[in-house]
């Protein structure tokens, strides 16, 4: 891995260091079955509660690593440990991870606090307090007054937040998201962007955020971390050195143009190489 980009102080390399790693990935590759190698030699380790990106072009292998680690797919090479995670009945350790996909993939027939619920009832809660809890999850992205509401009654930016409170309501120690705003109109996509970065310093979870868009990666990111194709691996991994919270003023300050014309240049280079 490259040495982190001059927007990292070394106070912060150090603190980021000193990070307990919720998720490792050692040398990890995919080979699909068609024989397409989508990543290679991948090593990342993603620390408690920080707030990462995979930023790269189309086809880089974001999706690829985002899903392997969410154990939508299994590694064909390299290794995923999960560092003091609790192991269940088999001994496997247990990821605890909500995943939020493009699209919202929420169930037609079913109203939101009923989509909300879907993973508490597969995890067998009681329907009293899976309903409670779904209620709570849909009121943290703003939605109390939707529970009712069926998807085909809420904007595309609502449907994302259904989608957000579905993968938050288990409470996971790892959210990983997969381009969730890019189908949105640029002003709901910065309203979500700002309620994802309030409900990440509320609860403290890690974010593992997959983007093509430079700026959105700069707006959110503790962390950038930037993949190139073929096959997809890691070339730069660059810390974005301004406080939280971030508002409409950091979108226009002189830092945030700064970090974007450097981490534009660092996927130019992937681009290339
Ligand atoms: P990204 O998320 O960066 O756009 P992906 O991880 O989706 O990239 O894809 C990386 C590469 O793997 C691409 O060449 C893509 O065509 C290929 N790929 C993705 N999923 C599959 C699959 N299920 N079977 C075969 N090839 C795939």
């Amino acid at each position: 891995m490259t040495a982190p980009a001059p927007l990292t102080t070394p106070a912060d390399v150090a603190r980021n260091a000193a990070g307990r790693p919720v998720v490792q990935l050692r040398g990890v590759g995919k080979r699909y079955s068609n024989g397409t190698l989508a990543v290679a030699g991948v090593d990342l380790d993603l620390r408690r509660g920080e707030f990462a990106s995979l930023l790269g072009p189309s086809g880089c292998g974001k999706s690829t690593v985002l899903r392997m680690i969410a154990g939508l797919g299994e590694p064909s090479a390299g290794r995923i440990d999960w560092p003091g995670a609790p192991r269940d009945g088999r001994g496997q350790p247990v990821r605890d991870v909500g995943f939020v996909f493009q699209e919202p993939t929420l169930m037609p027939w079913a109203t939101a606090l009923q989509n909300v619920m879907l993973p508490l009832r597969l995890e067998k809660v009681p329907s009293r307090e899976a309903a409670d809890r779904a209620a709570a999850a849909l009121q943290s992205v703003g939605l109390d007054a939707f529970l009712r509401a069926y998807p085909r009654e809420l904007s595309g930016g609502m449907k994302m937040r259904v989608s957000i409170a579905r993968a938050l309501v288990t409470e996971p120690r790892i959210l990983l998201l997969d381009e969730p705003f890019a189908a949105l109109d640029e002003i709901t996509r910065h309203k979500l962007n700002d309620d994802l970065l309030a409900l990440w310093a509320k609860a403290g979870f890690t974010v593992l955020f997959v983007t093509h868009s430079v700026f959105e990666s700069v707006y959110l990111s503790q962390r950038i971390v930037v993949m190139a194709a073929r096959p997809g691996r890691i070339v730069a991994d660059l810390g974005i050195d301004a406080p939280f919270p971030r508002d409409a003023a950091f979108r226009t300050s002189v830092e945030y143009a700064e970090a974007c014309k450097i981490v534009s240049a660092r996927l130019a280079q992937a681009i290339v190489s």
